[in-house]
């Protein structure tokens, strides 16, 4: 008794709903900005490091409506210990960012200038944000002089591949704050569920400025 207990302890099940409801929260405030529609984008954090656990919106959900009981519990390697439903399809591609960069919290949307940029931008492996006072959001930022590399991968619908080239892309660029996967969408992080929704909100602003501002200029 004592021992399953202790076991329920250590993968963090009494945190579960604490998570599952800010990520149900957070879900519903994209939706509403038009970064996650018609079920994209997913949601992620961590519960418990040791042993790993992941608060995760589940595959297929309107965002618009999420719900406590669209986020499951997963563990280290993708499997569900609690709630119903499959996993978002991109739960490696989480579990790669919690590992590499030590992330509380991953959070993923489908935003139009995401989709645009990432294309735009591909064939130089990255998209350049500088001089920007909203730079300052990001994690150990100080100054609008600060110069943002978000690196662009192409898409994939093998998400073994595509995790192990997120895996060689991060540790390539170990100061990036998010990436862009290509005409997808954009990854960011951040120490806990707070900062990872900051994170968002600061690079979906940065990347509507510099499409905005290239668009202009261009016509
Ligand atoms: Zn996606």
């Amino acid at each position: 008794m004592s021992v399953s207990k202790e076991e329920t302890q250590n993968s963090g099940l009494e945190r579960f709903p604490v998570a599952a409801t800010e990520l149900a929260e957070i879900g519903r405030g994209f939706y509403a900005r038009g970064w996650v529609l018609g079920t994209s984008g997913n949601l992620s954090a961590v519960v418990s490091h040791e042993p790993l656990t992941l608060a995760i919106t589940s595959s297929g959900v309107d965002k618009g409506g999420l719900a406590v009981e669209d986020i499951l519990l997963i563990d280290g390697e993708g499997i569900v210990l609690e709630g119903r439903g499959r996993p978002s399809a991109e739960t490696r591609l989480h579990l790669a960012v919690v590992k590499l960069r030590g992330a509380g919290s991953v959070l993923h949307t489908h935003s139009v200038w995401s989709n645009i940029l990432s294309d735009e931008f591909l064939g130089e492996g990255g998209l350049k944000i500088e001089g920007h006072e909203m730079l300052k959001g990001l994690d150990g930022v100080e100054t609008h002089e600060h110069c943002e590399w978000l690196p662009i991968i192409e898409n994939s619908q093998d998400m073994t591949r595509l995790a192990s080239t997120v895996e060689q892309v991060l540790t390539q660029h170990p100061k990036a704050h998010g990436f862009l996967l290509r005409r997808h969408g954009l990854y960011t992080w951040g120490r806990n569920v707070a900062e990872a929704k900051r994170h968002i909100e600061i690079l979906e602003f940065l990347l509507e400025v510099t499409g905005r501002t290239r668009f202009t200029r261009k016509h």
